[in-house]
């Protein structure tokens, strides 16, 4: 029979194929000790191991720089945990002589040590922890005589295969054969993590957080990974499911037909043009979206920049913004400021373990507190402003006031730049996401402050329902067309249309071609996205009408909850021209 296991989508996909569980978890060592004579030696082999281990990273950072350009840092980052004198080298030594206790024990006994001090400290710390076990694993392969890459098995594989692990270190991630592995999945991992943004990097299909796939599948079974949508493994489909399969692969191979926007414009039935944006975590993605003939970046996340072993200071991001700038130019490029905090960290910017992180210290609100930090992301985004059409957006704005403030210290750096005498573009205009409750409910008085307002659909359900965005157990409640969300979009939509302000959406929903529909009806008419999504999103504008839309978003509204407008909108689509569809999120 088959069973099915859910997980978080961070890398999206379809694939089927012959599973292969590999236990990249925990190495066991028993203590043991040397006589004082084989001390001495027993350091030497430490050392040894430690120049063994720092010469497999070089080598795989050097073949990784070839696949992953700047990505590559991530793996970089092993070299400093080597080079840890303080945290590790010196103390590892220390229990040798001291303890006498043999190198691999010692080693065993203080990375153990250190993964544990990182845990209880919290983020970001925290999320290092698998770095710190692969580094161990490889000194302690080396150790024992064997080779010290421990990911070995994954980076020369004999056929095509599907990774199921406890968790993937970023390298091992890096170093994955990608002709060889057709997508994987893990116990655990969050979509914000290293191995995630890797995943996306190499076009890997990949499911994480799925607490216990490693028990529950075993090498050799067949398993479809279906990250389309849901994230779904199903292990030994049945007859069923393998025509499902097959179904939405078609479909997906039908909607991957290559579009261009200068010649299948997204002009609904009765003529309205609706302008699709593309959403970016790193400036490669450009490129993709210029071949699909998108016009402007809506959303660059650019909190993505920090994450490897380097972040950018003021220079380096703005070379990256100049670059992409550039690259998009002379369409908009809507730069928003770190999103940080909830779900994603960055040791930079500090910060501890809060009980409610979402609602805690994030994105404006720690770029706030990290002014300086914030002033020079600021600074690099207008220094490099004359490069193209540059727009700058807060995150996580709550109202008015808060925007005043953050829009008085692009102010103040505006002025600093000037009394310098370095060039930047006076016309970048400023907005804000609108993505928390408060802020839709009073978006007039946020639409005259700001020069335009995008509507961060995830936060703006996320909120409003009060599910959160990243727990498996309550995904289902997860429903962006609630009559509540709906509701305060429209607010959001009325009140920029009333005060002469560009508005736009840019959260997972302006990306799914079932919520189209509403998009239209709501009389949205810029929408940014995935560059994934585009084609699908752009067929399904093409097939509406948007009285019809408009009509729907007034029905939806009024629904009683979640179940009527899933119904609703489940008649709508199905009355689309050669549409039978089910509704996908
Ligand atoms: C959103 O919340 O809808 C959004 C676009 O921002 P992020 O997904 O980065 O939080
Ligand atoms: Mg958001």
């Amino acid at each position: 029979m088959s069973r099915r296991l859910r997980g978080t989508v961070v890398s999206e996909g379809l694939v089927r194929g012959e599973a292969l569980v590999v236990a990249t978890g925990e190495v066991y060592v028993p203590e043991g000790r040397v006589s004082e004579n084989l001390v001495e030696r027993e350091v030497q082999r430490f050392r040894k191991a430690v120049e063994a281990t720092r010469f497999d990273i070089t080598k795989e950072e050097r073949a990784a720089r070839e696949r992953l350009g700047e990505m590559s840092e991530i793996i970089g980052w092993y070299l400093t945990i080597l080079s840890d004198e303080t945290t590790l080298l010196t103390p590892i030594e220390e229990l040798i002589r001291t303890e006498r206790f043999t190198a691999t024990y010692a080693c065993f006994t203080r990375f153990a040590a250190v993964a544990k001090q990182f845990e209880d400290v919290g983020e970001p710390l925290a999320s290092r922890v698998p770095d710190i076990i692969d580094v161990k694993r490889r000194l302690i392969a080396h150790l024992r005589g064997g080779k010290g890459g421990g990911v070995a098995a994954l980076d020369r594989l004999k056929r095509k295969v599907i990774i199921i692990a406890d968790d993937l270190t970023p390298s091992q991630t890096a170093t994955l054969d990608r002709d060889r592995v057709l997508a994987f999945a893990t116990d655990r991992g969050g979509p914000a993590g290293h191995t995630a943004i890797l995943a996306r990097h190499l076009g890997i299909p990949a499911i994480v957080g799925l607490d216990h796939v490693t028990k529950m599948i075993r090498s050799g079974e067949q398993v479809i990974i279906d990250g389309t949508v849901r994230g779904e493994v199903i292990v030994n489909p049945d007859e069923e499911d393998l025509h499902g399969y097959s179904v939405l692969k078609q479909r997906l191979q039908a909607r991957r037909r290559r579009i261009h926007l200068d010649q299948d414009r997204a002009l609904t039935k009765d003529d309205v043009e609706i302008e699709i944006l593309g959403n970016v975590d790193r400036h490669e993605e450009v490129l993709g979206l210029r071949q699909l003939g998108v016009r402007g970046v809506g959303l660059f996340r650019t909190e993505f920049l920090f994450l490897g072993k380097d972040a950018p200071d003021e220079e380096a991001q703005r070379a990256i913004y100049a670059k992409i700038l550039r690259d998009m130019a002379p369409h908009t490029v809507c730069i928003r400021t770190m999103d940080f905090g909830a779900d994603k960290w960055d040791h930079r910017v500090g910060g501890s373990r809060e009980p409610n992180p979402f609602l805690g210290m994030r994105a404006i609100r720690l770029s706030f507190a990290h002014e300086p930090f914030f002033r020079a992301q600021i600074r690099a985004i207008l220094r490099a402003s004359l490069e193209g059409t540059c727009q700058i957006m807060f995150p996580m704005i709550c109202d008015a006031t808060e925007f005043r403030r953050a829009r008085a210290l692009v102010d103040s750096v505006r002025d600093e730049l000037r009394k310098e005498g370095t060039p930047f573009d006076e016309r970048v205009q400023i907005g804000a996401m609108v993505e928390v409750p408060s802020a839709a409910l009073t978006a007039e008085s946020l639409a005259a402050e700001a020069d335009f307002l995008s509507i961060g659909t995830n936060d703006l359900t996320q909120y409003v329902l009060a599910v959160d965005r990243t727990n498996p157990l309550v995904a289902e409640m997860f429903v962006p067309y609630h009559p509540a969300v709906l509701r305060l979009m429209r607010m959001t939509v009325a009140a920029c249309e009333s005060q002469g302000k560009a508005v736009s959406a840019c959260g997972e929903m302006a990306g799914m071609a079932d919520c189209a529909p509403i998009m239209l009806g709501l009389g949205l008419t810029r929408l940014s996205m995935a560059s994934g999504r585009v084609p699908e999103v752009v067929s399904q504008i093409r097939r509406l009408n948007r009285d019809a839309c408009r009509g729907l978003v007034d029905r939806l509204q009024d629904a009683d909850g979640a179940e009527t407008a899933g119904h609703l909108m489940a008649s709508f689509l199905q009355h689309l021209p050669g549409s039978k569809r089910r509704i996908t999120r």
